[in-house]
């Protein structure tokens, strides 16, 4: 039996980790500070590009890719009807397991921020949602971005670069904080706009039509971006729309996003999960993660029997004021380690925290780990997730 293991944590937020511009950590900040909106709008008026190789390339990926997508389609095309639109997932993603929804629509029509259920899930002026994947390394999967509905295209543009906005100037993005990105003119003066699309991969030109479901691009973090993400927008009449409630921005909550008002054709309570926040990565790690490039995805060092330390690193989005982070690690001989990060004192769109347990002499025991990441709200356990390491000597090379 081991004995003295020792664990810590600490809660990071993108301010302590990242002190850079970072949308997540505006919204933190302007929440405890009243700060005067610094928020990105897409703009609206797209130019046109033109199409390259790679286009092509990634719209035959596009049917390999956008499986997940095509299943929403089928179980949820039933939904359509009447004369309000009906928009589908615009993005091909599993919700909750390689997507997350990180922003929600802003629906204070004044200096404040409130997401469509009255929570802080959102940041002021935000005029769309904005669907996130885990970190910049997964663009290189080429996750689709889709018409929400059938339509015209009205404006696109390809060709900028897939760079945070931290690691570049904003003022080189004015008038084109949408980044590569494409609008579409649906009926009844219905728009919808997709942004930050991932350089060279926009599929479709200024006058095409285009049908529901069909690929625009690829999920990328170009233009006005801090994270990987498709910032989806709804206009009707010019007019920014939320999809949950189908009303302009009007301070007023809608706690079921459910409800018949919404624009939502199909799982709107997958689409509406992320406002109770989400654990998005969980790793193990030799070494500690290097927290400033989180965003462009954890990079681990592999834990053996022989380290000394081993690190549980995770990520987690739309955490509120008072939550607490539990880490967790198991493994053989009743080793167990149990850790919490304080409560957070306001409400945070993007925590990371990192706990750390050391061995005892001589080395780990082999066997199986289980490392456990929770979120604790008002005494209640909320969020779980599970991950596993197995050690075992000889896959040491030794
Ligand atoms: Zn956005």
């Amino acid at each position: 039996m081991r004995s003295g293991p020792a664990s810590r944590s600490a809660a990071l937020d993108g301010t302590d980790a990242v002190p850079h511009d970072f949308s997540a950590q505006r919204r933190a900040i302007s929440s405890a500070t009243n700060a005067a909106p610094i928020a990105p709008l897409p703009d609206q008026s797209l130019t046109p590009s033109r199409p390259s190789i790679v286009c092509t390339l990634w719209r035959v990926a596009r049917y390999l890719c956008g499986a997940a997508a095509l299943v929403w389609l089928t179980e949820t095309v039933q939904a359509q009807g009447g004369n309000r639109p009906q928009f589908f997932l615009p993005i091909a993603c599993e919700l909750g397991k390689d997507c997350f929804v990180q922003n929600y629509f802003d629906t204070d029509p004044g200096p404040g921020a409130q997401d469509f259920s009255c929570g802080g899930a959102t940041y002021d002026g935000h005029k769309g949602i904005d669907i996130r994947l885990i970190s910049n390394r997964e663009t290189e999967k080429s996750y689709p971005v889709l018409a929400a509905a059938s339509g015209k295209v009205r404006g696109v543009r390809d060709g900028m670069p897939d760079l945070l906005l931290r690691r570049q100037h904003a003022s080189a993005l004015a008038n084109r904080e949408c980044g590569n990105g494409v609008v579409i003119e649906h009926d009844e003066g219905w728009e919808t706009q997709y942004c930050h699309l991932r350089q060279g991969s926009v599929a479709v030109k200024q006058g095409m039509r285009v049908t529901a479901g069909q690929m625009l691009g690829s999920v990328g973090f170009s233009g006005m971006a801090d994270f990987a993400h498709v910032h989806f927008e709804v206009r009707h009449q010019g007019k920014p729309i939320d999809p949950f409630t189908g009303q302009p921005a009007n301070a007023t909550c809608m706690v079921d996003p459910a409800t018949p008002a919404s624009l939502w054709a199909g799982d709107v309570n997958a689409l509406g999960a992320a406002l109770q926040g989400a654990i998005i990565e969980a790793v193990f790690s030799a070494s500690p993660p290097d927290l400033a490039r989180a965003e462009d995805g954890l990079i681990v060092s592999p834990v053996t029997t022989e380290s000394t330390q081993i690190f549980q690193a995770a990520r987690l989005i739309n955490l509120r004021r008072g939550d607490r982070v539990q880490i967790s690690l198991t493994g053989p001989a009743n080793f167990k380690t149990v850790s919490q990060a304080p409560p957070l004192d306001r409400n945070k769109a993007i925590v990371v925290v990192v706990s750390s347990a050391k061995r005892g002499p001589p080395s780990w025991p082999e066997g199986a780990y289980t490392g456990g990441v929770q979120i604790l709200r008002n005494g209640a356990v909320i969020q779980t997730t599970t991950t596993s390491l197995m050690l075992q000597r000889n896959n040491q090379g030794r």
